[in-house]
């Protein structure tokens, strides 16, 4: 694309799309397994792939077949009648674990958030009656933008502004059952936590604290809600980040990689929480359309994959090392390692932003969580090769 159609383009952005987002000078056009290219020709190896969604990189074939494939047959109905592609992404999706039982579709994280709450108000109001309603939520915690999913985001900037959002929340600290414990009361319907916390930063729930929350929740008649949208689906090493604390989530919500770019959500849920939702109870038109869902099978097959799971936590292991040595080689600058699996972040001396511009100079994208945090999240596709290919950028501009 010559260079004046790359202005426009960039032009038409700023003069007619509300400007809730700054964006780099390039247009990207097109992608190739983990790399992007941009209008101009330039290559960048991709570290955010579009915020955790395209796990399985740009252009995989058994994606591109099945969105062609379906899109020739049928692309919407509505949930007033049966497809094929929902209940068999439903039925992959419960029988990934023994905690889930039904699954309601979405279109987006935020909306399968605000689901989980209603339906944890629900199950409360049908089991124990009016009153318990409060949700506990934590410091540095992000479930979306709509006005439930932003009351139980801790950053006041994203809720301040819109006034009155959702009452009816208390915020307790992270990774702290002390501060939980004194959180709980019989007003609560449902804890919610990120297993590890995306925008807020990548930090990641200890096992300790999932228990005592598990622990807690059971103690005061309140649902375990996980936030799996950035972490689960394979992102940490195991399909759900929850997995390796044993811990039994009564919810948990997938949204970002299920359907490899397509728009989606899910609220996997246990029978007992279903049992409390009637028909007309709640609705969405577009959710569990068959395009989406025939590409969440297929992206969901091949995640759930033990041999590409196993990769995922080889080629985690190697970008863990290839982080340590920068971190010792570089004691000024990367004060910290957060994350787990292909989900990290560096806390760095100075400001994140400046330094994924730098990055992007070089051919890096990398996303950033808060002022001081760089959040890497590549497709699940990659090799050790990509590692040192970013490492090789790291090092250059952080030096
Ligand atoms: C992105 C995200 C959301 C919101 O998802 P949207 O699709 O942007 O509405 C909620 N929770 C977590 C943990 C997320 O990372």
């Amino acid at each position: 694309m010559p260079a004046e159609q790359t202005a426009v383009a960039v032009q038409a952005d700023r003069d007619y799309i509300l400007q809730t987002y700054v964006k780099p000078e390039f247009v990207i056009e097109r992608g190739e397994g983990v790399y992007l290219y941009d209008t101009e020709g330039r290559r960048y190896l991709d570290f955010v792939s579009g915020i955790a969604v395209n796990a399985l990189g740009y252009g995989d074939p058994e994606v591109t077949r099945a969105i062609a494939e379906q899109a020739a047959k049928l692309i919407h109905v509505s949930n007033l009648y049966h497809t094929a592609p929902a209940g068999e992404l439903a039925r992959l999706l419960v029988e990934s674990s023994p905690a889930f039982d039904r699954v309601f579709f979405g279109n987006s994280g935020a909306e399968v958030i605000e689901g989980a709450i209603k339906f944890a108000r629900r199950y409360a109001r049908d089991r124990f009656g009016e009153g318990k309603t409060t949700i506990v939520a934590f410091d540095g915690s992000f479930h979306g933008r709509t006005m439930g999913a932003v009351a139980i985001t801790a950053r006041e900037k994203y809720r301040e502004p819109f006034m009155p959002v959702m009452p009816g929340v208390r915020f307790a600290t992270y990774n702290d059952p002390a501060s939980l414990a004194a959180a709980m009361g019989d007003d609560v319907c449902a804890v919610v936590i990120e297993p590890v916390q995306g925008e807020g930063g990548l930090r990641v729930a200890t096992e300790a604290f999932l228990r005592a929350a598990r622990e807690l929740c059971d103690r005061y008649g309140a649902l375990l809600v996980l936030d799996e949208i950035q972490c689960g689906m394979g992102r940490t090493g195991t399909l759900w980040a929850h997995e390796p604390s044993g811990v039994r989530p009564d919810i948990l919500t997938v949204a970002k990689p299920l359907a490899g770019g397509l728009p989606i959500g899910a609220v996997l849920m246990s029978q007992a929480v279903a049992d409390t939702i009637h028909v007309g109870d709640h609705g969405t038109t577009f959710g569990g359309n068959p395009l989406a869902t025939a590409v969440g099978t297929v992206v969901f097959r091949r995640i759930s994959d033990p041999a590409f799971l196993a990769h995922v936590r080889q080629v985690s292991s190697y970008l863990d090392e290839s982080l340590q040595d920068l971190a010792a080689d570089l004691p000024g600058t990367v004060l910290e390692l957060r994350g787990r699996g292909l989900m990290r972040g560096l806390r760095i001396a100075g400001s994140a932003g400046a330094v994924r511009e730098a990055l992007q100079r070089q051919g890096l994208l990398v996303a950033t969580a808060g002022e001081d945090v760089l959040r890497l999240l590549p497709p699940l596709t990659i090799q050790a090769a990509h590692v040192d290919e970013s490492l090789a950028a790291l090092r250059q501009v952080l030096r």
